[in-house]
């Protein structure tokens, strides 16, 4: 795998700030997708083997999808007052974003993603829009330290590669990220039995609401698919908001939809959470119109009340 030349400054600058500290935290955005919670327990799991004597705690709200199942709970501070720490935070575009906010007392902050924006929240940014996915990016920098990197971290980091890459197959695959993926296999990873066995298994069911899903899903006129999972519905499912967005790639591959969205509402605050994907048109301006953001072509936003849906589905409408 390649080095990244344009990064090689920063990433030294970044291993001198590591070194320093005793006690390093590792953060991602809250919800997280595969690759938040791939980078993030991918680079505990190496600073733990690299720095056996140092603190390295990864915190968050656990995601329901993905612990026990895929992932070890995060750490839990238990009312202890962290301080002079180094926070180090995966897949973040905004401050905002960031699962917890003691991160707010870290003395530094380095910061590494993949998302556009300029919401420089670190003392070191090394951001790269060029890339499917964080993890192939902090994979990236840890190969330039030239410290050793376990099968075990190596797993968690595939994990992200093939989940932001959509398993390879979004525009943003390159060979880069080919080559990221190769390293990891190369560790000895079982690619079925470790990786896309407990991240894609679905139960009977998951396939139930699938189902109801495609029952239920409309159509805008120029081809905007999107499914709404009201609080009743969510319930008589079993499946809470932030699951809803699972079933989105059932939309991915059909001629006449070119944007897709999965909208649920949340039992508290009654607003609404929605999911968008784009086969080519950039959607993430249009996120951002509704408090929101993301990708090009992979965004999320947050709706007040259902007439915003109403809005939303307009402005995606028409951008087709
Ligand atoms: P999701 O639909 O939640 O999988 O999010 C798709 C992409 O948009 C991910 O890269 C998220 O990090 C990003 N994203 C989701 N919600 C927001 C938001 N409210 N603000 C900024 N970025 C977001």
């Amino acid at each position: 795998m390649k080095i990244i030349r344009k990064h090689l400054k920063d990433y030294k600058k970044a291993l001198e700030i590591i070194k320093k500290y005793d006690t390093i935290v590792v953060f991602r955005h809250e919800l997280p997708d595969f690759d938040a919670s791939g980078t993030q327990i991918g680079l505990a799991t190496w600073l733990k083997e690299t720095f056996p004597n140092k603190r390295i705690l990864r915190l968050g709200e656990d995601f329901i999808e993905f612990t026990p199942k895929l992932f070890s709970s995060n750490d839990k501070l238990d009312n202890e007052e962290l301080n002079d720490f180094l926070a180090i935070i995966v897949d973040t575009s905004t401050s905002a974003r960031i699962d917890n906010k003691i991160y707010q007392n870290a003395k530094e902050i380095i910061k590494f993603d993949h998302h556009p924006g300029n919401d420089n929240y670190g003392k070191i940014n090394i951001v790269d829009t060029s890339l499917s996915s964080c993890s192939e990016l902090v994979l990236n920098f840890i190969l330039s330290t030239k410290y050793p990197v376990s099968k075990e971290a190596c797993k968690y980091f595939y994990m992200g590669i093939v989940g932001d890459s959509q398993r390879f197959l979004i525009s943003s695959t390159s060979s880069s990220t080919l080559d990221a993926a190769s390293f990891c296999i190369k560790q000895g990873i079982d690619i079925s039995k470790e990786i896309y066995q407990p991240m894609y298994e679905k139960t009977l069911e998951e396939l139930n609401t699938q189902k109801y899903i495609l029952d239920i899903y409309k159509v805008t006129p120029k081809g905007v698919a999107y499914y709404i999972l009201k609080n009743d519905e969510l319930e008589k499912l079993n499946i809470r908001p932030e699951q809803t967005k699972k079933y989105l790639s059932t939309f991915a591959n059909i001629k006449e939809v070119e944007i897709w969205c999965a909208i649920s509402e949340d039992p508290l605050t009654h607003e609404y959470w929605v999911s968008i994907r784009s086969k080519n048109i950039p959607i993430s301006e249009v996120a951002k119109k509704y408090r929101g953001g993301g990708h090009l072509l992979a965004s999320g936003a947050n709706l007040k009340t259902s007439e915003e849906i109403n809005d939303l589905l307009n402005d995606l409408d028409n951008l087709i």
